[in-house]
């Protein structure tokens, strides 16, 4: 086990995959940075939460293509899949544009921290309190083992709060004060592991994104009836963001907008709720032909009671328009019951809501939008060298920050300024 030392030159905080490509872009650009950093995580592991996700979703390949990784050059994980084709890799780059197979990139990942010898540098503990005082090193990181002093930090932990919409807080309260079995989880609670059997049992999953499709399949290759809720019709793309957003395209016009306001919603807009993949889609609507799931579009639930062991679910329907389709809901809504609710209804950056933040704001305070803090184009929160990683710098790095494209932009910002002297910042936390 890793000793917690008492000073770092820098301190990443996460061990997910943006952590993993910011040091190995590091060690990349400045080997003698070895032995300088330590990354704390409490898995005490590398990618511990992402494989955790992968499988408890049963996903078979990933959403984004080969290009993106973790490792410093583009085409690593590639070659890394063609060097191991006994191992049957080479096969697991998926259509249309070689989707990683799962597996492939949890090997490549170990083959990255393998190469570049990252194994000994994390610190298997959770940092709960970040805070400043006057001096070298400026940042108090308190963990349950101890302090640890440090120059610099990253913050890489995926600061996403899991959405929980009013009715279904009502209904976990309900739920509670009765003592009953919590049949009501957000999507990243649910692990299909934990479910070897779910025949007889009505599923209702909220949310039209890809989370929800695959616990949909998964829910229903195990016995399960699943309805499949979402406030609009179910969208079809390849990736979270059009293409475009993951080069100069739009990126170019992105940053050319100084209204931070207007690119929080050119954001909002580029990722334009969930979707599936049609590949998904595809085995949805197949599993709808089966009568074994079933679409409730433009519906939203307004309230769920516990009664007889079961939910009883109270619907809204938002197309009066779409008459066919609303009489189609109607019919099955009149009588809806089920036996669990996932909510497969995404998750919120917001910078004001991160426990490590909060002492950062109150003492340099930043303008926040809608959740977002304006960072600095090296991405520090002004006028420290606090480096966020992540869905938080989205203002800087676009719609797709928080996804493995957006680790390699955050690298590509954050990198500069901490191996060039000239880029540290001037002020010091007295
Ligand atoms: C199911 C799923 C599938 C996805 N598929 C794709 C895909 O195919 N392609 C793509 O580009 N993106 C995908 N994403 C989006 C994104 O790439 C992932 O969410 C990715 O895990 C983000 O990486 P990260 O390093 O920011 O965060 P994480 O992987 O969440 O890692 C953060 C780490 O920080 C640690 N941590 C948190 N708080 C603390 C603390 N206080 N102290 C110490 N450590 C802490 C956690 O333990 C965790 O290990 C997917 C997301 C999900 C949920």
């Amino acid at each position: 086990m890793n000793p917690l030392p008492e000073s770092l030159d820098l301190a990443i905080i996460g061990a997910g995959p943006h952590a993993l490509t910011l040091v190995t872009h590091l060690l990349q650009k400045r080997q003698k940075l070895r032995g300088k950093f330590r990354v704390f995580d409490p898995s005490g592991q590398w990618m511990q939460r992402w494989r955790e996700q992968f499988a408890a979703q049963e996903i078979e390949h990933l959403r984004s293509p080969a290009v993106h990784h973790p490792d410093s050059l583009p085409s690593a994980l590639r070659n890394f899949a063609q060097k191991h084709t006994a191992q049957g890799y080479s096969n697991q780059l998926y259509p249309p544009y070689a989707l990683p197979g799962t597996q492939l990139f949890n090997a490549h990942c170990d083959d990255v921290i393998q190469r570049w010898q990252l194994q000994d540098c994390i610190v298997p503990e959770s940092v709960e309190r970040l805070s400043l005082k006057p001096g070298r090193f400026p940042f108090v990181l308190e963990t349950p083992a101890g302090t640890v002093l440090a120059r610099r930090v990253v913050l890489a932990t995926d600061a996403g709060n899991p959405n929980w919409p009013d009715w279904a807080m009502r209904a976990q309260l309900e739920q509670v004060i009765t003592g009953s079995e919590a049949k009501i989880a957000h999507a990243s609670q649910v692990d299909l592991r934990r479910y070897p059997d779910l025949s007889g049992e009505e599923i209702l999953i909220i949310g039209g994104g890809l989370s929800s499709g695959h616990l949909a399949v998964g829910a229903i290759r195990r016995g399960a009836k699943v309805s499949l809720m979402t406030r609009r019709d179910s969208r079809e793309k390849l990736f979270d963001a059009e293409p475009g957003w993951l080069g100069p395209k739009y990126l170019k016009g992105f940053a050319q907008e100084q209204d931070w306001q207007k690119r929080w919603q050119m954001i909002r807009d580029a990722r334009d709720g969930g979707s599936f993949t049609p590949e998904v889609l595809t085995k949805l609507r197949r599993l709808s032909r089966d009568r074994k799931l079933q679409f409730l579009e433009y519906c939203q639930v307004k309230q769920a009671t516990w009664n007889k062991n079961q939910w009883q679910i109270d619907c809204d329907e938002q197309a009066p328009n779409q008459s066919e389709l609303a009489a189609t809901n109607a019919e099955h809504l009149a009588q809806r019951t089920a036996d669990r609710i996932w909510l497969a209804t995404g998750s919120t950056m917001d910078a004001t809501q991160h426990p490590l933040l909060q002492s950062i704001q109150q003492s340099h305070p930043t303008e926040i939008i809608n959740g977002l803090p304006v960072l600095d184009q090296h991405l520090r929160w002004p006028g420290l060298e606090l480096f966020l990683s992540g869905g938080l710098a989205a203002l800087q790095l676009g719609p797709a920050a928080r996804n493995l494209f957006g680790g390699r932009l955050a690298a590509e910002r954050i990198v500069p300024a901490i191996v060039k002297p000239s880029l540290a910042l001037s002020s010091r936390v007295v």
